[in-house]
């Protein structure tokens, strides 16, 4: 997959907008994905790993970031780099035995989280109990077959934490520390967010860049954008005057 065009980025962005957080980051998914059909069915962190590579290939591989520091409050300027916030590909075998009970199951997908999503409002059945039931392809004790609903709370604690640490992209935490207070946290990093910011702005300069020149010139939108970033900034200034 190559970088996007700006007619590209734009049509991402106007796809994206208005859009909660996981149809947004299928959105992006899908625009670096070889076969965009199939987004919706990778795991939550294949799909982000699909949004890091995007973002990779059209702003870079460093990431600016400014966090507040939960203790002093002191504002910090970061650089991280992409290895920083890429966790890794899914690991692990799928299976689990905690007090007798025997699991197996697969990654969460985005389509579980929308299924969920559109079943829980009118069911008064725990969104967190049907997203693991989704996800449970077994589950016995004693050798008798079990259905979600008569797994133990320990039992479903532990088949959460396993689909977070076997699918570490899905969920990606910074270690962080403060230079002036020495504090140390856990802060999370969402790539989705941190694109969407830099595809909102950019997709503005980019739309007010092509009022300002189809004003001054009469062009239409594919006639300013198909002059080119370096052209375009000489008649930008000439119309400023
Ligand atoms: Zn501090």
């Amino acid at each position: 997959m190559g970088t996007l065009t700006e007619a590209g980025l734009l049509a991402v962005w106007e796809a994206g907008r208005g859009k909660d957080a996981v149809r947004r980051a299928l959105v992006l998914a899908a625009a670096g994905a070889a076969d965009p059909s199939s987004v919706a069915d990778l795991s939550v962190g294949e799909r982000e790993e699909l949004v890091l590579a995007l973002r990779e290939r059209c702003f870079g591989s460093t990431f600016p970031c400014a966090v507040t520091c939960p203790s002093c409050r002191q504002e910090l300027e970061l650089e991280l780099t992409v290895d920083d916030v890429r966790a890794g590909e899914p690991d692990g075998d799928r299976r689990l035995r905690v007090n007798g009970f025997d699991v197996e199951f697969r990654l969460i997908t985005s389509r579980d989280l929308l299924t969920v999503e559109a079943g829980t409002s009118d069911a008064h059945r725990d969104a967190r109990r049907a997203l693991l039931g989704r996800v449970l392809t077994s589950a016995t004790t004693h050798g008798e077959r079990v259905s979600v609903d008569d797994l133990p709370n320990e039992v479903l604690d532990a088949l959460a934490n396993a689909l977070s640490t076997q699918d570490p992209q899905a969920d990606v935490r910074l270690e962080l520390d403060c230079v002036d207070c020495g504090h140390e946290w856990a802060s999370p990093f969402d790539v989705t967010i941190y694109l969407w910011a830099e595809l909102d702005a950019y997709a503005r300069r980019l739309l007010h860049d092509v009022h300002v020149l189809a004003s001054a010139y009469g062009w239409s939108e594919d006639e300013v954008l198909a002059v080119g970033p370096a052209r375009r900034r000489c008649y930008l200034e000439l119309v400023a005057g």
